[in-house]
């Protein structure tokens, strides 16, 4: 089997004297897809987080690309392909939709050609791009915020809650677009409160339970049920 694109061994980190995460171990490979499970406070933006470089673990490794990055910056790790969508979206909502491709492409010429390769999948980009990012609809902002990861071509996408009050027809539009970018051969890690949707495009799965793995296997393997009545809090 191929080498992972990301590798994350043995991570534990958190904030202050609130250790979040312990001791958590992901591997993904090219072109799969992992779902991150877990009730509110679990530790899964944690977990995206660490593996972005926004924290720095307190111990445990991060593996991109067979390179350790686990004392790289993030910018360093984005050069090497990590792109983190966190939640909320991470987009620049005083610019237009241009500036804000544009920022991630790095040079308007580099924006323009990618934005062909983005005005496929999301058509209404194109429409909208000189209208500032924060009057867009929720779903149009979700769209420009993947946007940035089809524009750098990523090795690795982590998404946080990318469902987070949209409605379930654009989430047909944006799940479908995650799915071209995994047949594209880039990872992809999940953390979606949305669990169907979330097991119905991943090949494995993890719950964190306070911080902890408490599985971490085939996303069928998962009974869907049982983890929304058991760690989700909800039948
Ligand atoms: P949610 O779905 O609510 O975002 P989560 O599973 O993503 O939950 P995290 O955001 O990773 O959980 O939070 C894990 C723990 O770390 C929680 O106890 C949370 O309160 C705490 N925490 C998260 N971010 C910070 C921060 N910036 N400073 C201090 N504590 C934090």
């Amino acid at each position: 089997m191929t080498a992972p694109v990301i590798e994350m061994s043995g991570v534990t980190a958190g904030y202050e004297s609130l250790t979040a995460l312990r001791e958590v171990s992901v591997t993904v490979h090219a072109g799969e897809v992992l779902a991150v499970l877990g009730a509110n406070g679990a530790g899964k933006s944690t977990l995206l987080r660490a593996a972005a470089g926004v924290i720095r673990p307190w111990a445990g490794r991060v593996v991109l690309d067979g390179t350790d990055v686990t004392r790289a910056p993030a910018h360093q790790r984005v050069a090497r392909g990590l792109c983190l969508i966190p939640e909320g979206r991470g987009i620049f909502r005083n610019l237009t939709v241009a500036q804000n491709l544009r920022l991630q492409a790095g040079s308007a010429e580099r924006a323009e050609a990618g934005l062909d390769r983005v005005a496929h999948l999301f058509p209404v980009l194109r429409d909208r791009i000189r209208q500032t990012a924060g009057t867009l609809s929720g779903g149009q902002q979700q769209m420009l915020a993947m946007a940035r990861a089809y524009l750098t071509r990523p090795r690795v996408v982590l998404i946080d809650e990318v469902s987070m009050g949209l409605a379930p027809v654009v989430l047909d539009d944006i799940f479908a677009a995650l799915r071209t970018l995994v047949a594209d051969g880039t990872a992809l890690i999940i953390v979606e409160q949305y669990v169907s949707r979330a097991l119905d495009l991943a090949d494995t799965a993890m719950l964190l339970v306070k911080g902890r793995t408490a599985y971490r296997g085939p996303a069928t393997d998962l009974d869907e049920a049982a983890i929304a009545r058991d760690y989700l809090g909800y039948a």
